[in-house]
């Protein structure tokens, strides 16, 4: 018999009731005692819920407060010593203190998990900190499933991918010093979760897909050679991308079961079915866990007949790819979603349905789930050639748009965009957007309630932006911009207005804590009916002398922060959204604006795991942004933003782009991504965030000065502009006039200086 498993389901909730009762909690409405029960009822309807689908194996241990590896940390004891000694009042004070901060202590360091859009608290290493495995969450989550009647397989994640995503925080020794020490408590969760009754435990160690260093695969060997004579049955869960590089040590190990991301990387069947061991339980991912679309059911029971034909049914198990905590929860709660959209799609519930379909098909025969499989392939063969999915326009399109001229040289444009600018030296800007009050949030929720009329809201708006265009022009910045007072969100804002998307009402995924996003579901090609952004920036610019920035966003973030489709590679998608945004920036320019800004802050997160698969990407990437810039000609001047500094190893790409001017974070970073320009000598412009948007400090004159100053060591004082590290949405007013006017302030004294 094949059974069916999860690995993993989403803990926020189908109504974000996770969300709720900690944001509850952390404003002191309501009491641990209140926090644990709402805990528990979400655990045991999650469980009920998979028990109900009819699947075999159902995990524990998946749910959290805050983050899986937040609890790892405190199942092991890894607490970092600042914390234990910090004389908190309870273990969940301390656990809260690490994912969001005290009044004195900050939160701990917070990172992507792999390439998700999940965010995990980084593990701190140190010698003195005091492993145990003294924490019984794991155990007592167990035990509360199975006093509801229900054996789950308890899920941790491994010790190679504790350690390989830790910091080493102090100490001579290096992350992988330390599995000795943990080894140990390893041991003793692991039997314990025994003695509780577990037969079998999943451990996850998805770095087992990425690019491993030998002495990091040598830990594996060591670490489950350790490990497993003494654990319940450990089923090793592989998942994100390919271990098949890593298969010849994998196979060996004492490990009853291995799971294998097959939707990410289904050539991994290939070469494990004909060495796979007599003893030993193969886990097929066939179920996306990263995205939104209805299984090919037809296509997935192939694989896993396949697979039953060499290693027989009774050591297989289906299960999604990964942990079903990336995708939404149910379909169910949709209820304006377009049909036939709709019946393309599978959250995580009815990934649950799937999974029980498969299984039961590989068991009894396709007949017995006949209707099941009609459904899939209907909606497979609907999605095929839907003209919703393919526009004819769209393709004859992108098939003309590779003959499009690129962009003069950069001199040429550098030239002619000054005299058209004039621009004064270190000029000062902002990066889009200016603080989303309450009243603009309000304004926005009344008008989608209907409650206020389009001509209202109009007006709302052009009053909100009319006052940030007189409060940029009294703070004397040079390059001004609109205030998008008009978007929600930066993606959001382009989805609605564009064809191929879908949006829906409850489909939220935990990004970290309390926090969820709701991408748009990318379903069809992307095609730009009317242009989108040109009444507010040209209303914005018909109030002021000064140069108005245009403000979208780029291709590969759009791409990036919504579910994909998977029926075409991410880069023809990319494309047909570049495609769109051309048309917008010739519009923009056509309207008279001289300056448009494309945003891509996701482009560096997009980053494939593996860096043989960077090239790949990158070249794809920066084809389709400097595609988009592309309708800029030579005297308007293209803008593009990123937040982050971490720019060395793709600095050759970010220097592709071709922007005109690039603004990057550098305060945060303490300004010291300016070595990287040190030796890479970068041509264009660049804007300086020398203003972190992120902390409520109002940065002095002087220290803002110090900031531009320290720039013109490695730039020439021609390059430099000066701007915030980000958008300013987040912000107040009272913090953000202040902040402005001494950005502004410094960069007039350095002006004046450098004139002398
Ligand atoms: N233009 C956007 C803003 O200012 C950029 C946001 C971002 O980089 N994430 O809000
Ligand atoms: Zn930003």
């Amino acid at each position: 018999m094949t059974h069916s498993a999860n690995l993993g389901f989403p803990r926020i909730g189908a109504d974000r009731e996770l969300k709720r009762v900690l944001e509850a909690y952390w404003a002191g409405k309501i009491d641990q005692a209140g926090l644990a029960a709402t805990g528990r009822e979400l655990r045991a309807t999650h469980w009920y819920r998979q028990q109900q689908a009819g699947l075999d194996i159902i995990p524990s241990g998946d749910f959290s407060f805050y983050d899986q590896m937040l609890d790892m940390i405190m199942t092991l004891g890894a607490t970092p010593t600042r914390y234990r000694h910090a004389e908190l009042a309870s273990p969940l004070d301390t656990y809260f203190a690490m994912a969001r901060g005290t009044g004195e202590l900050p939160a701990m360091e917070m990172t992507k998990w792999f390439d998700t859009n999940y965010h995990y608290i980084v593990p701190e290493l140190s010698p003195d900190l005091a492993l145990d495995g003294e924490d019984r969450r794991l155990i007592s989550q167990y035990a509360e499933a199975k006093a509801l009647g229900i054996d789950t397989r308890p899920v941790i994640i491994g010790p190679v991918t504790f350690l390989r995503l830790a910091k080493v925080k102090a100490g001579d020794k290096v992350a992988l010093d330390y599995l000795d020490d943990f080894l140990p408590v390893y041991a003793e969760i692991l039997s314990a979760l025994g003695v509780a009754g577990a037969d079998w435990v999943q451990v996850d160690e998805p770095v087992l897909c990425l690019d491993l260093e030998p002495e990091w695969l040598s830990a594996v060997v060591r670490a489950y050679g350790y490990l497993a004579p003494t654990a319940p049955k450990l089923m090793l869960a592989t998942y994100f991308g390919s271990a098949a590089d890593k298969f010849s040590r994998l196979l060996p190990l004492p490990v009853a079961g291995l799971h294998v991301d097959l939707v990410r990387a289904p050539e991994q069947l290939d070469h494990l079915l004909p060495h796979w061991p007599d003893d030993k339980v193969l886990s097929l991912g066939l179920v996306d866990g990263r995205n939104v679309w209805r299984n090919d059911l037809s296509a997935s029971l192939a694989l896993a007949q396949n697979a039953a034909t060499s290693v027989g049914r009774d050591r297989l198990q289906v299960a999604p790819s990964c942990s079903l905590l990336h995708v939404p929860v149910d379909l169910e709660g949709e209820t304006a979603l377009d049909v036939e959209v709709a019946s393309w799609l599978a959250f995580a519930v009815q990934k649950l349905d799937e999974l029980v379909v498969l299984a039961g098909a590989l068991n009894e025969g396709r007949e017995a789930f006949a209707p099941a499989f009609h459904d899939s392939d209907d909606a497979a063969a609907e999605r095929r050639i839907s003209p919703r999915v393919h526009n004819p326009a769209v393709a004859s399109r992108i098939a003309a748009a590779g003959q499009l001229p690129a962009r003069p040289a950069r001199d040429v444009r550098a030239f002619k965009q000054q005299e058209r600018l004039k621009l004064v030296s270190f000029p000062t800007t902002t990066i889009g957007s200016f603080p989303q009050t309450d009243a603009v949030r309000q304004a926005r929720a009344t008008f989608r309630k209907g409650a206020l009329s389009a001509a209202q809201y109009d007006e709302f708006l052009k009053s909100e932006t009319e006052k940030a265009i007189r409060f940029q022009e009294a703070a004397g910045l040079d390059v001004l911009v609109h205030g998008e007072f008009e978007r929600n969100d930066m993606v959001e804002y382009f989805g609605e207005l564009l064809d191929g998307f879908l949006f829906t009402k409850k489909a939220w995924v935990q990004s970290y804590g309390s926090r969820c996003v709701k991408p748009p579901i990318i379903f069809g090609d992307v095609a730009r009916p009317e242009p989108m952004t040109v009444k507010w920036s040209s209303f914005a610019q018909s109030l002021t002398d000064k140069p108005v920035k245009g403000m979208l966003t780029g291709p590969v973030t759009i791409l990036q922060w919504s579910f994909a489709r998977d029926d075409q590679p991410r880069s023809v998608t990319c494309r047909q959204i570049a495609c769109a945004i051309y048309d917008e920036v010739r519009d923009l320019e056509a309207a008279g604006i001289a300056i448009v800004q494309i945003d891509e802050p996701a482009l560096r997160e997009g980053l494939p795991l593996r860096r043989s698969d960077w090239q790949g990407y990158l070249e794809w990437a920066v084809d389709c942004f400097r595609f988009s810039a592309s309708a800029a000609s030579a005297t308007t001047q293209i803008h593009t933003h990123m937040c982050y500094a971490e720019f060395e190893d793709i600095l050759p790409s970010i220097a592709a782009l071709d922007a005109d001017v690039i603004s990057i974070e550098a305060s945060r970073s303490d300004m010291s991504l300016l070595h990287v320009f040190r030796d890479f000598h970068y041509a264009n412009e660049i804007g300086l965030g020398v203003y972190d948007i992120h902390s409520p400090r109002c940065p002095t004159v002087s220290e803002l000065r110090e900031k531009i100053a320290s720039a013109t060591s490695v730039l020439e004082p021609g390059q430099i502009w000066v701007n915030p590290d980000c958008g300013l949405k987040t912000r107040r007013w009272e913090e953000v006039k202040p902040a402005l006017e001494n950005m502004v302030s410094a960069a007039k004294s350095l002006r004046i200086e450098s004139i002398r």
